[in-house]
């Protein structure tokens, strides 16, 4: 067999001449995979070769990689960059290909559908994807004559079929074998960890760096947009730049779906930020993804492991734990740490938790704190907030499972929720007489069309009143995306509920910003409220804020009223309503009913 290296021309007809053996894979850069051909690839093309009746075969991954086989036996090319464009067209293409002629084909014109193995130009050119069992795409089976034909019956076009089917399953064979990943040829998981092993009997201690792609959900929502073929051809681009990176030495593995690893050299040991700066810059540079321009968001971790600890270890899972974490940080790359790793573990069970409390809801509750007018002194409404007891952990505060909720995507059913339970709620308080209005927190996650609906729905429900209700948005909800949050507000305003701008004082925005919003009364936020015992300087800032804020036609809310004193002091200030312990501590509804009942009004303006 002749074997041909570098560029192609040392590969003329003399290579198709050559009698049949066995072809080498040629997945650029990899070594893991060499010594295994694709197992049954002579007799596929062979069936090919014979049911269409042409003298030459190939078959191109997408990888790069390209066998081809003539009437002579099947040859490798270690250069696929010295094919035409074409055929690296037809292998990332999901659909066959046919061209009866190629001179007549304006995409060829006058350069030959060849390399310089052919005696003379390909004239016709039919190919076929080729697909792994569970359906990605590789790669494609292409038949060629050097005459052009006049057609291709159906009989011949299902050969080609078939045969591209054996072709697929013979690569997947190979993967296996091989211990490769069918779309990259990079090595696998389990090669990664054989190969690991292998070379620590030889070092103390190594670096095991990781590559996140993008965030799970971002991936997923990036294949339901786009499809398998992008997704596989995003990854293998990945994967060619972060090769680019390193230096030959090392290997590339791809360990997960959008994951990659490698074992970095024992060199001194020593990380180079600089290094690893120009990889995160590297990878987020703007990939031209089969024509479209498209940007990841990845998370290199490293993971320093010592051969001595190896046994029974899994430095793979604490190396992600750093690439997730390295995702979100504005450097792009983090360093494996315990605390941290520890406080991932801890959210990830959490995270289960709180969604099996979300099922059944026996673990949640609502406790509503009272608000009172500072005019009349009477309780006006009532804040909703929730609860999570956890069975073995107790009292898990709302500061910690909310955020947690954003994140894994659970705030939406958590948040409907809240509006049944506390909407049943407000109804039997009003069935009894109680005048009281109901605030309900939400969160930016439930900022979208669907929560007007379903506001209207559950009042509905619930036969309440919505002007009686108000939902509090922090300020920064607000500011973020303006332009459609002011839109989906207007919607609930037209509804008659209140907005509320909640924790004001905590972000950057200026009140002039937030007017555009059609917000009806502003929360001042409690760290401002309770330092006034001590600062004169924030009791300037609550005074002066209430009085801007109520200038702008706000419905001024001071949170946080702790003691008589700052109680007092607010009377005084251009303040609508007082929330805070000083008033009530947030309560179980039943004990509600009774506060209510018992409650006989604050110190207020109107009093004597
Ligand atoms: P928030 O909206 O600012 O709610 C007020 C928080 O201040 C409550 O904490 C309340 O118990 C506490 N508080 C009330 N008066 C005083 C006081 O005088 N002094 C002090 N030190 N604290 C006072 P909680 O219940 O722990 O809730 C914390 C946060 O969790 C809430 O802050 C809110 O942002 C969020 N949250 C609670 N329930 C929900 C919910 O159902 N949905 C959403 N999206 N967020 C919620
Ligand atoms: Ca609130």
């Amino acid at each position: 067999m002749q074997t041909t290296t570098g560029t192609a021309p040392g590969l003329h007809a003399a290579g198709l001449q050559d009698s049949p053996s066995a072809a080498t894979p040629l997945s650029a850069g990899s070594t893991a995979a060499e010594g295994f051909a694709v197992p049954g690839f002579d007799a596929v093309v062979r069936l090919a070769s014979h049911s269409l009746g042409v003298p030459l075969v190939s078959l191109v991954l997408s990888s790069g990689e390209t066998y081809w086989y003539t009437s002579g036996g099947t040859t490798p090319i270690h250069s696929p960059q010295a094919l035409h464009p074409f055929y690296n067209e037809a292998a990332r293409h999901q659909a066959g290909q046919l061209i009866l002629d190629t001179r007549l084909d304006e995409r060829f014109g006058d350069t030959d559908l060849g390399f310089a193995a052919t005696p003379e130009p390909i004239r016709f050119f039919a190919s076929e994807p080729v697909f792994t069992l569970t359906g990605q795409h590789i790669g494609a089976l292409c038949a060629m004559d050097i005459h052009p034909r006049a057609n291709l019956s159906e009989s011949e076009r299902s050969a080609l079929r078939d045969a591209a089917a054996l072709a697929g399953a013979g690569v997947v064979l190979r993967s296996y074998l091989g211990r490769t990943d069918p779309v990259t040829q990079l090595p696998h998981r389990n090669a990664f960890f054989e190969d690991m092993r292998a070379h620590m009997r030889d070092v103390p201690h190594a670096w095991v760096i990781a590559i996140d792609v993008a965030p799970v959900q971002r991936f997923n929502a990036f294949i339901r947009a786009m499809g398998h073929t992008y997704a596989d051809e995003l990854i293998r681009l990945v994967a060619q730049r972060t090769q680019s990176w390193m230096s030959t030495d090392v290997h590339l593995y791809q360990v997960g779906v959008t994951r990659f690893a490698a074992l970095l050299p024992d060199r001194n040991m020593l990380i180079d930020p600089a290094r690893l700066d120009a990889l995160v810059a590297l990878l987020r540079r703007p990939f031209d993804c089969l024509g479209i321009p498209l940007t990841i968001q990845p998370g290199v971790g490293l993971l320093k492991i010592q051969a001595s600890e190896l046994r029974g270890g899994d430095p793979l899972r604490l190396v992600m734990s750093a690439s997730y974490a390295a995702q979100s940080s504005a450097r792009g790359w983090a360093v494996y740490d315990h605390a941290q790793d520890e406080q991932q573990r801890q959210e990830f069970f959490l995270v289960t938790e709180l969604a099996a409390a979300l099922a059944d809801h026996t673990e949640l509750d609502l406790h509503y704190q009272p608000r009172v007018d500072l005019d009349s002194g009477r309780c006006v409404g009532v804040e909703a907030l929730a609860r999570w007891k956890h069975p073995t952990l107790g009292p898990i505060p709302p500061t910690q499972f909310i955020g947690l909720a954003e994140r894994a995507g659970l705030m939406h059913s958590l948040t409907q929720w809240v509006l049944d339970r506390s909407l049943a709620q407000l109804a039997v308080w009003r069935n009894q007489g109680h005048q009281i209005h109901l605030s309900i927190n939400v969160s930016n996650t439930d900022l979208s069309t669907g929560l007007v609906d379903r506001l209207r729905q559950a009042a509905e429900r619930h036969s309440v009143d919505l002007a009686t209700l108000e939902l509090e948005f922090t300020e920064s909800t607000l500011m973020e995306h303006s332009i459609t949050t002011r839109r989906y507000l207007s919607a609930i305003r037209r509804l008659g509920t209140g907005i509320a701008i909640d924790d004001f004082g905590t972000g950057y925005s200026n009140l002039a910003a937030l007017r555009q919003m059609p917000a009806t009364s502003l929360k001042i936020d409690q760290s401002f409220v309770r330092g006034m015992t001590t600062s004169r300087h924030d009791e300037a800032i609550v005074r002066s804020v209430a009085e801007l804020a109520r200038s702008m036609d706000f419905r001024v809310v001071v949170e946080g009223v702790e003691t008589e004193h700052i109680y007092d002091s607010v009377l005084g200030m251009a303040c609508d309503e007082a929330q805070g312990f000083h008033v009530a501590y947030p309560m179980p509804a039943d004990e509600v009913s009774v506060w209510l009942d018992a409650y006989r009004g604050m110190r207020s303006r109107q009093a004597p």
